[in-house]
């Protein structure tokens, strides 16, 4: 259950609360906003009357959160979340386009890019140093030098960066480059990752399991929450089913259930959701009629020598004819891009 309470409630009240709250046999967390104070209220009888906190003095509302993540709940929090990075607003009334290769593959690689999209309207560069590769034969990313190479490129053409962190040993060095934190969906569950993430206030992308349920990926973002990191973006990037023309189904209508379920900024990545660059293009498009808040697109300029991910790969000048047509699409929903 969550108490909100007025922010400016006195110490007689306030201590007339916890006497409830002890009462109950709970313990309680509070945390302050700008609007209210709310306290986290753990241990409360599924029985319990909610209107014994309702009538008490101070108190706004008295919330039963049924779901088993809390913070990261819509009932918790109605406003959306907009995550502010310099100028770049995520979650607003823009539609934010991260765009780049799957791995930063070379200094001249990521600066042609990088220049590439950001003329087109994307304002987040990506690219992986550090690669979850299935084969530990593949190419496993440049490391440090990735992660320069992508800094330089992003700030020579003012780009924000999102890169993946596989281990959490590799935290201080990937925070020194970046201005956002990918979880890939390998690394959904690791929860001892999530902790350490959830001590930073950089922002986290945090990819959906490929087998993780909505449900189970919003108690992932509730580790990074409920460890003080309020700055969490969801992106979905498909599941696996049973199906096997595209590498992994695309699950589209995940996008309307976290803005149901949850207030935090929603990204849709149709490059690893489809596998293929025929798919990209059509799915990218239904992504944003679909209204999300952000999306994902790998681009390679030469996709079929691309160190990881060349056939989800797009070219540049697909990417523009793309970023054209998506542009149309926002404006239909009231929304915008670029
Ligand atoms: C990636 O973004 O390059 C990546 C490895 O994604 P995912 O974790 O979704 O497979
Ligand atoms: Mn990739």
């Amino acid at each position: 259950m969550i108490l909100i309470l007025d922010k400016n409630i006195s110490t007689e009240k306030f201590d007339i609360i916890i006497e409830e709250i002890n009462k109950a046999g709970a313990n309680y967390s509070k945390s302050n906003n700008e609007d209210f104070i709310t306290l986290e209220l753990i241990g409360i009888r599924s029985d319990f009357d909610v209107r014994k906190f309702k009538v008490l003095d101070g108190v706004i509302d008295a919330i039963r959160i049924s779901e088993p993540y809390k913070l990261a709940s819509r009932r918790y929090k109605s406003q959306k979340t907009i995550i502010e990075i310099n100028d770049v607003k995520i979650g607003s009334d823009e539609i934010i386009v991260i765009a780049g290769p799957c791995s930063v593959e070379s200094e001249e690689q990521i600066h042609s890019l990088a220049k590439k999209v950001k003329a087109t309207g994307a304002k987040i560069l990506r690219g992986g140093a550090f690669k979850p590769r299935t084969s530990p034969y593949s190419f496993q990313g440049l490391g440090e030098d990735g992660l320069r190479f992508l800094r330089q490129a992003a700030d020579e053409n003012n780009l924000l960066t999102v890169t993946e962190i596989i281990d959490s040993a590799q935290f201080d060095l990937i925070e020194k480059y970046t201005d956002i934190f990918q979880v890939g969906s390998r690394n959904m569950y690791n929860y001892p990752l999530l902790k350490v993430l959830s001590k930073t206030s950089k922002p986290v992308l945090l990819k959906r399991g490929m087998s993780a349920t909505i449900d189970e990926w919003l108690m992932s973002a509730e580790y990074l929450l409920s460890g003080g990191n309020t700055n969490v973006i969801l992106c979905e990037r498909g599941i696996r089913t049973f199906e096997n023309n595209s590498r992994f189904t695309f699950d589209i209508s995940a996008i309307n259930t976290i803005q149901e379920k949850s207030h935090l900024p929603v990204c849709s990545d149709p490059s690893h959701a489809t596998g293929f660059r025929d798919k990209v293009i059509p799915m990218a498009r239904a992504a944003v009629a679909a209204n999300t808040d952000l999306l994902m697109i790998e681009v390679h300029d030469d996709p079929s020598n691309a160190l990881s991910d060349g056939p989800q790969a797009i070219t540049s000048n697909q990417f523009e004819f793309l970023m054209n047509q998506l542009k149309q699409i926002a404006q239909v929903i009231g929304r915008r891009i670029g």
